[in-house]
């Protein structure tokens, strides 16, 4: 899933000022499982909101939505009818919530009240943990499962580095070496002899390095 973090509250403060009126919206997809911006987050802040135009001696309409997902026009839509009455949307989804409704919506301004963060996975109660890059070239067949360019400080697509040591990467004790784990896998699956097997230079284009992305499914147009 796609994690986000809530801004810190000045600088939500600081992006809607001047605005009387805040249409604040959520999602409820990754972002509701996050605990970032799903309908009990967008009460809280609006709470906050409130509280901090209060001592700041200005009164702050804040009408709270959720919508099923930020990121589908079909569900955009929902706010039609809403927009006219707001000075600006706020929005709780991720970053492709954000744009789907400045896409919608032309000549209304709209915030983020989250940053996006990456696409990982739960590690425990109140903590994710990045674990794709979307490349477009998924190598987790080579590696045993674990992804080194998500996992990996360098994205290395041979390791180890010389900086791995006790199975912990170079950049902290607190950071595990994906080769490390990589290894480990593989002696799990009994296939350590493919280890040494140098996986060739990615070609990077199908990640970022070839500009924006579209799918395209012509059985689905
Ligand atoms: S190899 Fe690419 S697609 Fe696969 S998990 Fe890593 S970044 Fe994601
Ligand atoms: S120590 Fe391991 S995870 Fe860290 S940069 Fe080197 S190979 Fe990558």
């Amino acid at each position: 899933m796609i994690t986000a973090e809530r801004k810190p509250m000045d600088e939500i403060m600081e992006s809607i000022d001047g605005c009387g009126r805040i249409l604040l919206v959520g999602c409820n997809e990754c972002v509701t499982v996050c605990a970032a911006g799903g309908r009990k987050e967008v009460a809280l802040l609006a709470s906050a909101l409130q509280m901090a135009s209060m001592k700041k001696g200005r009164a702050l309409d804040v009408r709270e939505m959720t919508l099923e997902r930020q990121c589908d026009p079909e569900y955009v839509e929902e706010l039609a009818p809403h927009i006219g009455q707001v000075d600006a949307v706020l929005s709780m989804a991720c970053g492709c919530g954000v744009q789907e409704i400045a896409r919608r919506f032309k000549t209304t301004r709209v915030f983020p009240a989250l940053n996006t963060t990456f696409m990982g996975a739960s590690e425990g109660p109140g903590i994710w943990a990045e674990r794709c890059q979307g490349c477009g070239d998924c190598l987790l067949g080579l590696t045993g499962g674990i992804c080194p360019i998500a996992r990996c400080a360098k994205r290395l697509m041979n390791g180890p580095c010389g900086g791995s040591g006790n199975g912990k990467c170079e950049i902290s004790d607190d950071v595990d070496c994906a080769w490390h784990l990589i290894w480990e896998r593989m002696k799990e699956l009994g296939i350590e002899d493919r280890y040494e097997d140098v996986i060739s230079a990615k070609d990077w284009r199908t990640g970022r390095g070839g500009g924006p992305r579209r799918i395209v499914r012509e059985d689905l147009k």
